[in-house]
């Protein structure tokens, strides 16, 4: 009998954890991780497979597809993409305070890093429903924080992203029920400015 293996192998792979799942706790809890990252990550990841085939979108990268794509192509696309992100700059042992060029762009743009946190809890606090909380380059190289719905990312404004805040309830409503703004605040104990001063350096 002929056999087809069209559907053999999917295009996107969802990433480990660069962490344990407990890793993080108290600020994010193991129970917390596991629905985000197995149930909501993956699941953003295993539909955009879906998704993509026999589309156009079927051989592009991953931010190709993001800078093209709308609807749910767009929104599962991104939301993979974000979450990679996300959970890629947190960190048990973050190095917890900006430093060099980076500090230095933070300090330009908003005064301090306090002043930088006020601002993202301000704007997590105003985005109504779902979404992420941005810190990233514009293109005159100032850093600004910008509020996205539901799968926004600046990246499709021409900006570059540089620390992303997932403010989906998904994301602290184990840990934290309704108090997103305490979910932001203790999120900056495992933000590894080490990441962010990473990503800013690179061209
Ligand atoms: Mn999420």
């Amino acid at each position: 009998m002929a056999t087809t293996d069209t559907a053999a192998t999917p295009r996107f792979t969802p990433q480990d954890l660069p962490y344990a799942y407990d890793a993080l706790a108290p600020a994010i809890s193991e129970e917390t991780m596991h629905y985000h990252h197995d149930k909501h990550y993956a699941g953003y990841v295993d539909k955009l497979n879906t998704l993509i085939v026999d589309t156009p979108f079927a051989g592009q990268p991953l931010e190709d597809i993001i800078l093209s794509a709308d609807g749910a192509m767009y929104n599962n696309a991104a939301q993979a993409w974000n979450h990679e992100f996300f959970f890629g700059q947190l960190s048990p042992k973050p190095r917890k305070e900006p430093s060099g060029r980076l500090l230095e762009a933070i300090n330009r743009s908003f005064g301090s890093l306090d002043d930088l946190k006020v601002e993202m809890g301000r704007t997590a606090a105003g985005l109504f429903g779902s979404g992420w909380v941005w810190l990233a380059e514009d293109p005159s190289g100032r850093l600004v924080v910008v509020g996205e719905p539901n799968a926004g990312n600046p990246m499709c404004r021409g900006m570059k992203p540089l620390l992303a805040i997932d403010v989906w309830e998904h994301a602290y409503y184990i840990d934290y029920r309704n108090r997103r703004a305490d979910a932001v605040e203790a999120l900056w104990n495992v933000v590894d400015w080490k990441v962010v001063g990473d990503r800013y350096a690179k061209r």
